[in-house]
């Protein structure tokens, strides 16, 4: 594990993260008390002093990019500003980034707002937001649901932002038609390997999360995924989707164990781009 401060890290090349075969401990998909959902005790500052505490290399923060309806979308460009000011003045041995998640809304449509995507310096996106009211659910048994979900991945792969695809079939589930092992079970299998070569065209990677990992009864066959995708050469990425201290803790006791399951070494794992201090994406 690397423990450099920021400024050497930002001044390495990527490769430097090859020098040993282990994946180092990032979680690339990690929640504020910016996102509505997260828990008062999840502060940008807490959650950096955490991920520094626990040997984290990168902590990658995606808050909720909601539509201008829901979230106010300056107040939330804003305080991403802030973030970045917070970061870039302070010499962290962790690598702090600052992204968002957006979401699919519908097949084709994606909840979009340049003024934020400006600022992001990678993006996170929810194919699967089902339990949102301005999110399309659509389906009435499993296969219907995860040939809609598999619609929503195309339009996350075909928007040009896309870095990372979250939580795969594992949005929350609403339905007894959105049960995980349900859905994948009665997936197209050909067609998620054409997506599998979109996502490797386009550079995007699958993420690995725990809503599947820590639940294997209900969604423990998404690993059958994990691994069609691995093999087919796509990329996967490492995120916690921690919405507290107490998940991003979890994380980091159990994270051994996917890098294990999945065989993952540096070449198979997503990783952000390494962004000069001052510049935009
Ligand atoms: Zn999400
Ligand atoms: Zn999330």
């Amino acid at each position: 594990m690397q423990n450099k401060p920021n400024e050497n890290i930002n001044d390495s090349p990527p490769t430097s993260l090859n020098s040993d075969a282990s994946v180092p401990l990032v979680s690339l998909h990690t929640h504020t008390d910016l996102s509505r959902c997260a828990k008062p005790d999840m502060t940008f500052e807490a959650a950096v002093a955490f991920a520094i505490e626990h040997g984290y290399h990168t902590l990658a923060f995606s808050d909720h990019v909601h539509p201008a309806e829901i979230i106010d979308w300056p107040a939330h460009a804003q305080r991403l500003r802030q973030y970045k000011s917070l970061r870039d003045e302070a010499n962290w041995p962790v690598r702090v980034l600052i992204g968002g998640e957006f979401e699919v809304q519908s097949k084709g449509a994606m909840v979009e707002c340049d003024e934020i995507l400006e600022i992001c310096e990678y993006t996170v996106v929810a194919p699967n937001h089902y339990h949102v009211a301005w999110v399309d659910c659509v389906g009435t048994t499993c296969a219907e649901v995860a040939a809609h979900e598999l619609d929503c991945f195309e339009t996350a792969l075909n928007w040009p932002h896309t870095n990372i695809l979250a939580h795969p079939y594992v949005g929350k589930i609403q339905k007894p038609e959105h049960e995980p092992n349900g859905m994948w079970e009665a997936t197209d299998k050909g067609r998620v390997k054409a997506l599998i070569e979109l996502a490797k065209e386009r550079g995007v990677a699958l993420e690995i999360q725990p809503a599947f990992w820590y639940h294997p009864k209900r969604a423990g066959r998404i690993a059958e995924l994990i691994d069609l995708w691995l093999d087919g050469g796509g990329l996967v990425s490492l995120g916690s989707d921690a919405h507290t201290l107490a998940t991003l803790h979890i994380w980091a006791e159990r994270y051994g164990e996917i890098i294990e399951r999945f065989n993952l070494c540096p070449e198979k794992v997503w990783l952000p781009p390494f962004i000069d201090k001052g510049k935009k994406r």
